[in-house]
């Protein structure tokens, strides 16, 4: 076993595989960009280097710096976590001439599934059964074309280095086929460097499910039974469990076997998941390969009891495989969901800031919260936005399930947007509870899992009136104990006895709408007039800081967090937001005038889609930003005119500016 090693990582990743160095008694070097100065697994390593500025290419993707920081810090070898350069083949042979041991699979098989085109190529001869397609090496537009005519649409265009759901578009018919080429091409050359693309029959409501494999030097390869990876968005995985469900044993054997044969045809070593796509017969076909630890690797742990990153490094120091397939037996059930800091009522847009507020889940043997950043961190956008991923474990799926849903529950993020809302609507939803999964099935049941924002119901504005009164004695007790005379009645805590009918006002900023509440001081509660009639409430704090409220008659718990005017009430499922509004300040309202469309996020323009003096309708695409990585494409919110185009195409624009001017078009004419 290694002494040393170095984490080329960062986020929840990089501290994961830590935990695991520190139980083993391996030592560990992280390495961090300035934008993760104070970041998590920064602390949790025994060292720590400098790489250079915030931006990948600048730290996390400088390969030869990192292999001389693992040189000069003694590190015997490089865990690459996921994503940066675990997937690079030039890194890992770099590494290898190095005389640093890479903890993956050789380069050469690196490289050989790098391309999922070159990857089909080589699983077509060891025959394993692929979707329909074409991943020929020629490129030109109209081949392409031509290519996806024959399959039949319709037809998905993949990003041939592509990862991440990146450089992926569904085409449905003939006419669209060209836009999206350029699109994918677009995003596939700025995620990935490399433009080539293969054609796919896209299959319709299939299944995700992969095979984790696991091969070592000395001959041996086993597999750790699949994952079904099918809730996804936007063609990434959001819930991921193990094992998959209504798997039989016949078929568990018989990809089991395929991915086995697959890692031993590129003579592959270390973790491996193979992945397949399979249709509503049950039959499956190779999608690709991923030569590294997956993201979801945690519900096979749970299930098979293994820690995989502890056989990560085994392998890689030379070890044989710690056990044989027939020592491998599922136990339970277990679900991973993955909670990301990005707004799905805006397309799943990541949301950039700082997190104010943090509360995980208790960890036990039935939940496992795997995070990479801590209260007060920050998400930034040079990054993933992954907050954290939350494992639960039972021993079966209803079980697993109410797991989830109970965790979830407390869950608490604020000062980003989160996915935590969709994860607990998916959890309570019939038709993932059902088990009949299929990767449309979150986009099919959008409406219910991801409803319009509600106006706050009354209990959520009695929670954060209660707060703001509650707040207010406490600063009145404070002034009251510092000052000379304590009982002077203008420290009253009392609610507003000077107040000749004793009662307040305040107002709240709930979306578009501003709803006040009046507050009326009784004898030991207060009487609130809410948008739905009167109520008799009270509250405390207990010890967590936590709000224990009695709603006429009602006990519940909550949580609230008060940022500037900003208060953000948890109760149960409920994360809702209001601002605390001060008319005073209405004339001052910092909200951009009508007409214009600002940028959502900090990002570059990569295409302009319209020029000045164009009418365009509802919806029709304006611009296409490039933020995170991502293409977003910025459409108009009515009929209207553009009135002016504020930047040029392969500007850089900050959050917030306005991009285009944009005049509405008489409404009355509609
Ligand atoms: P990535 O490298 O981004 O992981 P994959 O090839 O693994 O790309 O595909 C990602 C996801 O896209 C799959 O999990 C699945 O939901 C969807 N997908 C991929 N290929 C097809 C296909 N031929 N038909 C339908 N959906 C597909
Ligand atoms: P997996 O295939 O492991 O299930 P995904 O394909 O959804 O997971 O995510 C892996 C990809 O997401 C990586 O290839 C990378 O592009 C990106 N990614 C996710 N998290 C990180 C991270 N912490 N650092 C860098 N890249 C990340
Ligand atoms: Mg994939």
């Amino acid at each position: 076993m290694f002494d040393k090693i170095l984490i080329a990582n960062r986020g929840e990743i990089a501290c994961r595989i830590a935990r695991t160095c520190r139980r083993l008694g391996v030592r560990t070097v992280a390495v961090y960009s300035e934008a993760d100065r104070h970041a998590w697994h920064v602390a949790l390593a025994d060292e720590a280097h400098l790489l250079g500025a915030a931006p990948a290419r600048e730290s996390y993707l400088r390969g030869e710096r990192i292999i001389d920081t693992a040189l000069a810090s003694g590190a015997e070898a490089i865990h690459p976590g996921y994503g940066f350069l675990s997937e690079n083949a030039d890194f890992a042979a770099s590494c290898e001439r190095a005389g640093i041991t890479f903890i993956g699979p050789p380069s050469e098989a690196i490289r050989a599934m790098g391309s999922k085109s070159a990857a089909k190529r080589i699983m077509e001869q060891a025959g394993v059964p692929l979707v329909p397609g074409y991943h020929g090496e020629g490129q030109d537009a109209d081949v392409l074309r031509q290519a996806a005519e024959a399959i039949g649409y319709p037809v998905l265009i993949k990003a041939s280095l592509g990862g991440g759901g990146k450089g992926m578009r569904i085409v449905e018919r003939p006419g669209d086929f060209a836009p999206a080429l350029a699109s994918a091409r677009r995003e596939a050359l700025s995620a990935f460097g490399d433009d080539r693309v293969l054609v796919e029959k896209y299959l319709d409501r299939p299944r995700h499910i992969e095979v984790q494999v696991f091969a070592d030097r000395h001959g041996n390869a086993l597999h750790l039974f699949e994952r079904d990876c099918s809730l996804q968005r936007r063609h990434q995985k959001v819930l991921e469990e193990a094992p998959a469900p209504g798997m039989t044993r016949e078929r568990r054997r018989e990809m089991g076997q395929a991915a086995v044969a697959a890692a031993r045809a590129i003579g592959y070593t270390n973790a491996g998941t193979v992945e397949f796509i399979a249709d509503a017969t049950g039959a499956f076909y190779f999608m690709e390969m991923n030569t590294r630890l997956q993201v979801e690797h945690p519900v096979t742990e749970m299930i098979s009891g293994q820690d995989l990153v502890e056989w990560q490094l085994r392998v890689a120091a030379g070890e044989p495989l710690p056990c044989t397939q027939d020592d491998l037996a599922i136990n339970g059930h277990a679900i991973e969901a993955r909670v990301y800091a990005e707004d799905p009522a805006r397309d799943f847009l990541p949301s950039v800031g700082r997190i104010s507020h943090l509360r995980l889940p208790e960890p036990s043997t039935h939940v496992r919260v795997d995070a990479g950043v801590r209260q007060g961190d920050e998400i930034a956008v040079y990054y993933d936005p992954m907050i954290a991923k939350l494992i639960v474990w039972d021993r079966d799926r209803p079980g697993a399930l109410r797991r989830l849903r109970n965790a979830l529950l407390d869950f608490q993020v604020v000062g980003v947007a989160t996915n935590l809302q969709l994860l607990s609507a998916v959890a309570a939803h019939s038709a993932f509870a059902g088990g009949d999964l299929d990767t449309e099935l979150i986009e099919r049941h959008r409406r219910e899992l991801m409803p319009e924002t509600q106006p706050a119901s009354d209990e959520i504005l009695a929670i954060a009136v209660l707060a703001e009164l509650m707040r207010i004695d406490a600063e009145g007790a404070l002034v009251a104990a510092d000052s000379q005379d304590p009982h002077s009645p203008w420290h009253s805590r009392n609610g507003w006895r000077l107040n000749e009918d004793n009662h307040h006002t305040l107002l709240f900023r709930d979306g578009e709408r501003e709803v006040p509440v009046v507050a009326h001081y009784r004898r030991g509660h207060y009487l609130l007039e809410l948008p739905g009639g009167p109520l008799a409430v009270t509250g405390e704090l207990d010890a967590q800081g936590d709000m224990v409220v009695n709603l006429g008659g009602a006990r519940r718990r909550a949580s609230v967090v008060r940022k500037g005017e900003e208060i953000t009430v948890m109760a149960g499922n409920s994360c809702h937001r209001l601002v605390l509004f001060d008319p005073l300040l209405q004339a001052m309202d910092q909200e951009a005038p009508a007409g214009t469309l600002n940028a959502p996020m900090p990002g570059t323009i990569i295409e302009l889609l319209v020029k000045e003096g164009d009418a365009v309708e509802r919806g029709a695409p304006l611009l296409i930003l490039e933020a995170m990585k991502m293409e977003h494409t910025i459409t108009a919110p009515g009929a209207g005119t553009i009135k002016a185009i504020r930047f040029a195409k392969g500007e850089q624009v900050r959050e917030g500016m306005e991009l285009i001017t944009f005049e509405p078009a008489d409404e009355s004419n509609c």
